[in-house]
């Protein structure tokens, strides 16, 4: 198998921020770069010489995408598996179709992790409201989930009793969901894990990740935590990349419980949230690594190369009395500024992010808090810009 050379044409399935920020690195490596995205003014477009605004199960479109371009790879996994099977047949498709269609179904991707033997919290797959009932019964407090679309928390509903059943069951649509039991979280981390056509890995160190109300919040590396810890996360992530064929990118997302175990979350065939931190603290950034792997060069080094952070700008920011103090924010040393270029300010909506780099993994928390407090003055509710001490994790 022959690598594809910059000059070539990378397609992107899904123009969001992913979309953006790999094509950046994608364009500074020489590459030229399609994509299409149901939204016209979508995130990636002004990256791409070419936009095709189109659905995500638009054969056509995907065809018109594929047969212009060297490799497809995709930012979100909710992609139709026709269009998937389509530009398989035209060009290289990485990741390929069967990792995404297993992770595109939260029951497929569970039920799958499951049957592999990997750790996961106790789950059901809900067929009505009983079933979800049921599940509280049994488990106690769960979290009901949308089989698919859902991110950022949304397409979840909390319960704690089975009366609530009925109300999450039409909430979520009144189909088929998947219901876990609520695990008591110690905290969170991730590993990213790039995969090579030819078989070549490449692990990350752990992320340590934050969520106020099933949405990212902050993200900082090193995790801060014990070498044991790290080792079983790195190998625990491998394992699952190499088992479901990933080629381009795998993020594992896992929560350690307070009993100390080291549970599977999810599975993201793609760019991560988590690790938007690789573009200041690694000398290979997310972005650019999976345009190695997916053009199936040699891979890049993961070690952390300073410790670095950031925090996710919501629309909320935007929505303050104030508008967001860039310049003052800014000006804390070693911090960024990202913007994903979105016109429409909503609730929730991800915006952008900061980033920082500093002496260790609290310094560099610090900072991008720092930052996010500059960049509002006014009150922001949106999470506790106060709280975190990572030192204290050992286990
Ligand atoms: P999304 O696709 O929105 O990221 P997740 O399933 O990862 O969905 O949920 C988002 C966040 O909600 C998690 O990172 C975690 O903080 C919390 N969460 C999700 N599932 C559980 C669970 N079973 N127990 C406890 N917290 C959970
Ligand atoms: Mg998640």
């Amino acid at each position: 198998m022959s690598p594809i050379l910059p000059g070539a044409t990378i397609g992107f399935l899904g123009g969001g921020q992913l979309g953006r920020m790999t094509a950046f690195a994608a364009r500074s490596m020489g590459y030229d770069i399609h994509v299409l995205d149901p939204e016209a003014a979508c995130a990636t477009r002004p990256v791409a010489s070419r936009t095709i605004t189109a659905k995500f199960d638009d054969v056509d479109a995907a065809v018109a995408l594929a047969s212009e371009c060297d490799v497809v790879t995709l930012e979100i996994e909710q992609i139709h598996p026709d269009v998937l099977d389509a530009v398989a047949a035209r060009c290289a498709l990485r990741p390929g179709r069967e990792p995404v269609y297993i992770i595109q179904d939260r029951i497929r991707q569970k039920q799958w992790l499951k049957a592999q033997g990997f750790p996961l919290g106790n789950f059901v797959a809900a067929q009505s409201a009983h079933d979800i009932a049921d599940a509280v019964r049994d488990f106690g407090a769960c979290i009901a989930k949308s089989t698919h679309g859902g991110y950022d928390g949304r397409g979840q509903v909390r319960l704690s009793t089975p009366e609530q059943g009925i109300d999450a069951w039409t909430a979520l649509g009144s189909r088929e969901c998947l219901v876990e039991q609520k695990v008591s979280i110690h905290y969170e981390l991730s590993v990213l894990v790039a995969r090579s056509p030819s078989g070549e890995v490449a692990v990350y160190p752990p992320s340590r990740n934050h969520h106020t109300s099933g949405v990212l919040t902050w993200a900082v590396v090193p995790a801060v935590v014990s070498d044991a810890m790290t080792t079983r996360a790195q190998a625990l992530a491998q394992q699952v990349a190499e088992r479901i064929g990933i080629v381009g990118l795998l993020a594992v997302e896992c929560f350690v419980t307070t009993e100390g175990e080291l549970l599977v979350n999810e599975l993201a065939p793609r760019p991560h949230n988590t690790y938007h931190h690789s573009e200041r603290g690694f000398a290979t950034s997310q972005f650019e690594q999976l345009v190695r792997a997916i053009c199936d060069l040699p891979l890049g080094a993961t070690e952390v190369f300073a410790p670095s952070a950031i925090a996710n700008l919501l629309g909320d920011v935007w929505l303050q009395d104030q508008a967001p103090d860039f310049t003052h924010a800014m000006a804390v040393p070693g911090s960024r500024l990202h913007l994903y270029g979105k016109a429409g300010a909503r609730a929730g909506r991800k915006m952008g992010h900061l980033s920082a780099v500093g002496s260790d993994a609290q310094d560099a928390l610090g900072k991008v808090l720092e930052c996010y407090r500059r960049l509002s003055p006014g009150t922001i509710a949106s999470f506790d810009v106060h709280e975190p001490v990572l030192a204290h994790i050992t286990s």
